[in-house]
């Protein structure tokens, strides 16, 4: 029956060329956020919202935000693994 092995094959290749998708648009993802990590490394701090102060419960502002010291800004994960990682290659080589 060369019918249903030529859909046996057609079907094969749609998986793999789903998977190589898959993992094509992975990487690309993987990639694109590892550059903005590169290029812009600081996020708003979370606990301030990027003000750089600390908030009372009544609103008012008094102090530096302790969790950025006051910056508004935290380092973000993706940049904190390329520093982590650069560090074991630095260490490597020396
Ligand atoms: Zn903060």
């Amino acid at each position: 029956m060369p019918t249903a092995a030529v859909t046996v094959t057609a079907a094969g290749d749609h998986s793999n060329s789903l998977i190589g998708l898959l993992f094509i648009t992975l990487t690309l993802l993987t990639l694109g956020y590892g550059v903005g990590c590169w290029l812009w490394p600081f996020a708003a701090c979370t606990r301030c919202k990027g003000s750089g102060k600390r908030r009372s419960p009544f609103g008012r502002a008094f102090g530096d935000c302790r969790r950025c010291d006051g910056t508004g800004k935290s380092l973000r994960i993706g940049r904190r693994i390329i520093n982590s990682l650069r560090e074991l290659h630095d260490k490597g080589t020396r």
